[in-house]
């Protein structure tokens, strides 16, 4: 790439949009030229908006950026990365999709619109086909405890099909936001509450597992069961999944399916592709949050503890790390799969 793109970040003071602030910084291919908010923070200097949670520091390219109001006509980078709170997303992106940029987004908000791709890149990265030839576009990264289960499933869907999936999810505070679940909530605690969540584990698989035809996904069949908690942990969210499967398979089946699987070939190369997308611990006590999330640099979902089930063929644990994999780095790594398929008006730069 002779020039690195120009690119804005909506949601810039955000958990999710800070670690896309980060990742940009830096980035081969992109370049932050510009960083969106709502109202309370438009008009300051990023680094007086944003409250920084990240270990390292703030990005220099960023620390004099004045924030602005989500307006496609105060913004007018072609690549815009979304990491709007779900309430503000909605007509946002869609002015920015109207306006002719390609955008890139975390939001719920248009992920189960009909002419609108939901891509875990390795998995689904195909449908991104959907909006070629739009000059301006909306492409969408799934739900974070979606993008891990759907990674740890794909080896299984593509070599032995698959009737039945029930997950329990076990999922960090960063999953929330900041300030997100009061403290007072989480110590000693487990939450077995979180909005929508099961609602969205239950539709996004089928979707990002369905067949592009005519312009539109036909989504997969495949039964799923979701129960989801907030756990008083950090970063990482961990799945409990058990899977009836569409042909009979031994254990060393399932084991040698996941370790063979690289991925959809056209997501293998990208900048922020990791060497493995998916590993499988053997160990009997991994994955777990704090030992695992970090693999690949948070873009690796680890799987492990597998066993035959009682009620189903199959049980498993898998982790990802949902501000990375599951976010930002998702995010991040969709567009670049978008660029190296010429989307959006990026074909043009
Ligand atoms: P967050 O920390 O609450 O950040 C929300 C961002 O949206 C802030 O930058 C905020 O700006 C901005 N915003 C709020 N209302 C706005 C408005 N009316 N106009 C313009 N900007 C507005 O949330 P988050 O955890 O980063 O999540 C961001 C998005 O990614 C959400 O849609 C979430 O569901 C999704 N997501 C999150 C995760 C995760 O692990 N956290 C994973 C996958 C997807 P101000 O600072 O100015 O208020």
């Amino acid at each position: 790439m002779k020039e690195r793109i120009p690119v804005a970040v909506l949601g810039a003071t955000g958990a999710v949009g800070q670690r896309i602030v980060a990742m940009v910084a830096g980035h081969p291919w992109f370049r932050l030229d510009a960083v969106g908010a709502s109202e309370r923070s438009a008009g300051k200097a990023y680094q007086d908006a944003a409250r920084w949670l990240l270990p390292e520091p703030m990005p220099e390219e960023a620390r004099a950026l004045t924030v602005r109001p989500c307006d496609p006509g105060a913004l007018r980078q072609p690549l815009v990365f979304s990491a709007l709170d779900a309430d503000a997303a909605g007509p946002i992106e869609e002015a920015f999709e109207a306006a002719g940029r390609l955008v890139v987004t975390n939001a719920r908000n248009h992920r189960m619109r009909a002419d609108v791709p939901l891509v875990v890149p390795e998995v689904n990265g195909a449908h991104l086909d959907l909006v070629a030839g739009r000059p301006g576009a909306i492409v969408t990264n799934p739900n974070c405890s979606t993008i891990g289960l759907v990674m740890a499933l794909a080896p299984l869907w593509e070599r032995f099909g698959l009737e039945a999936v029930s997950v329990v999810t076990m999922q960090a505070l960063s999953g929330a936001g900041y300030p997100g679940v009061p403290s007072m909530d989480m110590i000693d605690n487990v939450v077995p509450f979180i909005s929508g969540e099961e609602q969205k584990l239950e539709a996004e698989p089928r979707k990002i597992f369905g067949r592009v035809t005519r312009g539109t996904v036909v989504p997969a069949e495949l039964a799923l069961s979701a129960s989801c908690n907030r756990v008083p942990v950090s970063d990482g969210h961990l799945l409990r999944v058990s899977v009836k499967l569409g042909a009979r398979a031994q254990r060393r089946d399932l084991e040698e399916a996941w370790i063979r699987w690289r991925g959809w070939e056209g997501a293998r190369k990208l900048p922020s592709s990791p060497e493995l997308a998916l590993a499988y611990r053997s160990e009997p006590d991994r994955p777990q949050p704090r030992l695992d999330r970090d693999a690949g640099g948070g873009m690796t979902v680890s799987v492990g503890r597998l066993e035959p089930d009682s009620v189903l063929d199959y049980r498993f644990a898998a982790l990802v790390h949902n501000t990375i994999r599951g976010a930002a780095g998702g995010t991040l790594l969709l567009a670049e799969l978008a660029l190296s398929r010429g989307l959006g008006s990026l074909a043009a730069v």
